[in-house]
């Protein structure tokens, strides 16, 4: 009976799931209007999308943008990165051993993490499919509803006025306000919203590294002394200024939030530890994928820092991916800005996650739940080279 027993409790190897290959494409869709901010514009997205094969016939999906200017990578060095290196160390692990493609993933390359997030975005897709559940729940279970805010495109104050009024019509409680070029300017462009919205809607800043420490204590207390009230201020200094984000947080009410200047864990830590900022934006894009971001909001939940879950200019797999995390950890990740989906003209994402407005709801459907992706062009790459 004791064999048996042991028999019984031992795990059968036909539950496995084989990472057999892969396909890589693109995803370029037009935004419905330019994207601004201190440091760019933009008028479409565009991500690589990879679709990851297995043995038992799933498929998971992930996906990147290319983000230049904050995480130093192009779709060139994201194709390169996730065709000859990082795909290559993971043919034939299987994704029951979560934990362990996770390491190779991560140890695959310095940096690069964009890359990593989109390969590791299509792994816990296709863990929790194995397990027949919703990413979210394999995460550890929540509420599948978030409320996102939306960005509002630094611009002449009329245009961003009328975009703040169309935005509180639209149902959004939440608006994230570019600034970040003239500190004279931003003023008067945030004090014009906050007089149009303030009763229906929060104001939330992103100067995107475009003032000086001593400009934005300026700038923050004359908002601060005409009563503007501003939920939080978001990496209002260059990143790597952490000497000078540390010395904004220590100099005004408004919470500071850090994100260039915060990527993985070993950021979050320092900057904690220094009061550098009040409050983290994880994005997957520079976390290098869920792995770290769970890590981020459970550093943070230690600490009793809130985090805000962010996105770049991305399509609506990635954004999905964020979303599930979002939930499952929404103990220490309190605010949601997952609007790029709602800047786009279309969502070419099928199933999984509806963006809805300011409305972001999860479906039951196992993994990410992506159906279809149309407007896909697959690229041409010759299987046998990568493996
Ligand atoms: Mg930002």
């Amino acid at each position: 009976a004791a064999r048996d027993f042991a028999l019984a409790g031992r795990r059968t190897r036909d539950d496995t799931m084989k990472i057999t290959g892969f396909e890589l494409g693109k995803l370029r869709i037009p935004l419905k209007m330019p994207f601004k901010t201190a440091i760019r514009t933009v008028d479409h997205m565009e991500d690589v999308v990879i679709v990851l094969e297995t043995d038992t016939g799933h498929k998971g999906f992930g996906s990147a943008p290319a983000t230049a200017v904050i995480t130093g990578e192009t779709h060139g060095s994201i194709i390169e990165a996730i065709r000859t290196i990082i795909l290559p160390a993971i043919k034939n692990e299987d994704i029951q051993n979560l934990n362990h493609v996770v390491d190779l993933i991560q140890g695959s390359l310095y940096k690069n993490f964009s890359a990593k997030a989109a390969v590791e975005i299509a792994v816990y897709d296709l863990f929790a499919q194995s397990l027949g559940a919703p990413l979210y729940k394999i995460l550890g279970g929540g509420e599948p509803v978030l409320s996102t805010d939306l960005t509002i495109s630094i611009d002449y104050i009329d245009k961003m006025v009328q975009d703040a009024v169309d935005a509180a019509d639209r149902g959004f409680e939440a608006l994230k306000i570019k600034v970040g070029k003239d500190m004279r300017v931003d003023i008067e462009r945030v004090k014009a919203i906050y007089a149009a919205v303030s009763d229906r809607a929060l104001i939330r800043l992103d100067a995107n590294q475009g003032w000086t420490p001593k400009q934005t204590v300026t700038a923050l207390r004359e908002l601060e002394n005409s009563g503007v009230e501003i939920e939080f201020i978001e990496q209002p200094v260059r990143g790597n200024d952490v000497a000078g984000m540390k010395y904004v947080t220590e100099r005004v009410t408004t919470s500071v939030m850090a994100d260039e200047s915060s990527f993985g864990p070993r950021e979050v830590i320092d900057l904690i530890q220094m009061r550098g900022a009040d409050i983290i934006n994880i994005k997957l894009m520079k976390t290098g994928g869920i792995s770290n971001a769970i890590k981020i909001a459970d550093i943070a939940a230690l600490y009793d820092v809130e985090c805000m879950m962010g996105c770049m200019l991305e399509t609506a797999i990635g954004v999905s991916a964020a979303a599930h995390v979002a939930v499952a950890k929404a103990n220490s990740i309190t605010r949601v800005d997952l609007d790029a989906p709602s800047l786009a003209t279309v969502n070419p994402v099928v199933g999984g996650v509806a963006f809805d407005g300011a409305e972001i709801s999860i479906s039951d459907a196992p993994g990410l739940g992506i159906e279809a992706i149309s407007e896909l062009s697959m690229l041409n790459f010759d299987k046998a080279a990568a493996s």
